[in-house]
């Protein structure tokens, strides 16, 4: 069976419709057909500063909402990055074999450094692709399941590997990217230029997986459109509208086309009804066993525990591999 990795970061108190439906969806239904390892990467949350107390919460609630959202913990190796120590020390290593103007090319760091400018952002925000790879090249992905904006992180990690087997034997597994078109960028809906983002800025242009009905509704109700009264996908021309009709799709199970040709004739405001209604239908199980989960912490941990002793079973024999590879002397 061919092995898959991914992970998102305990970044915020809920995750979002960009992340279920660009990565939680694929995950679910991957997890049948791959020997599946899905991460809370706690150590990439960092890059950014956290507060203490609110990223142990975030830590939990993640780990909680991937399992709501369908991710069997038995199945998959489900599991806390700051569990298993071999990501920082491999991470290390392909630092080492990293370009710096290579690094620097990462447009992630540079959207996410733009706030505060590139002198004050951390060191660990550039280096973050890097840590990524690591994550990815433990677990010998064959393949990534991620949004579009992940794409040349993945890119990078491709690279890393293939550039560590030949200068030191075969020892990694090249990934590749599964990112599926259709639901490969879900925009802020006040922002529809700009990525929705767990650590974006924009309260009212986030649709959060554990929103309840009511601010669901409302958020869907505000989304900015455009003055052309025709309900059409064109995402050069009518992003709004567009991404509307991406979330419609992927909520109701429709294509785009026949989205659109559901909503011909339709204004605005009904297509903003039917969105409201089929996302609030598909995010209220996931909430309802979010908070079931929350509720009994110890067992949550115990399951995430479960999962880190398996994922460092992996981690370990091949970051012992690629110390070899490199020479290190090992200790007796
Ligand atoms: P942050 O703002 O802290 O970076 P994020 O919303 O970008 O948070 P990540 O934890 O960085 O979320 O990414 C988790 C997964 O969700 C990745 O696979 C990423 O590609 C995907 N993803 C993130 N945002 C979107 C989006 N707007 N549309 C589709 N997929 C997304
Ligand atoms: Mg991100």
């Amino acid at each position: 069976t061919p092995r898959l990795f991914s992970g998102m970061q305990p970044s915020a108190d809920s995750l979002h419709f960009g992340n279920w439906a660009g990565a939680l969806l694929q995950w679910k239904d991957m997890q049948d057909t791959h020997d599946a390892t899905y991460c809370v990467v706690d150590l990439h949350a960092i890059t950014v500063p956290q507060d203490p107390k609110a990223l142990t919460h975030q830590t939990r609630r993640t780990a909680a909402q991937y399992i709501a959202a369908g991710i069997d913990p038995e199945k998959s190796t489900l599991f806390v990055q700051s569990h298993v120590p071999a990501h920082t020390q491999l991470a290390w290593v392909l630092n080492t074999i990293t370009a710096f103007g290579e690094a620097g090319r990462m447009t992630q760091f540079k959207d996410k450094s733009q706030k505060e400018g590139t002198d004050h952002a951390s060191v660990g925000l550039f280096t973050y692709p890097i840590l990524q790879a690591a994550d990815i090249l433990l677990y010998d992905a064959d393949v990534v399941p991620v949004g579009e904006d992940q794409r040349q992180h993945i890119e990078l990690t491709r690279d890393l590997a293939g550039r560590f087997n030949q200068r030191f034997g075969d020892t990694l597994v090249q990934p590749e990217a599964k990112i599926l078109k259709e639901t490969a960028k879900i925009y802020d809906l006040q922002h529809p230029g700009s990525k929705m983002s767990k650590s974006g800025e924009s309260p009212q242009g986030i649709v959060w997986l554990l929103d309840d009905e009511k601010t669901l509704t409302k958020k869907i109700k505000s989304a900015v459109t455009d003055s052309e009264p025709e309900v059409r996908f064109d995402p050069e021309a009518k992003p709004g509208v567009s991404n509307l009709l991406t979330m419609f799709s992927i909520t109701s199970g429709m294509t785009i086309a026949q989205a659109e040709a559901h909503f011909a004739g339709s204004g605005y405001g009904d297509l903003k009804t039917q969105v409201a209604e089929a996302v609030v239908a598909a995010f209220a199980p996931i909430k309802a066993r979010t908070e079931e989960l929350l509720s009994d912490p110890a067992e949550l941990d115990r399951l995430l525990a479960l999962g880190a002793s398996r994922a460092n079973e992996v981690a370990t024999a091949t970051l012992q591999r690629v110390y070899d590879a490199v020479g290190f002397l090992a200790p007796t």
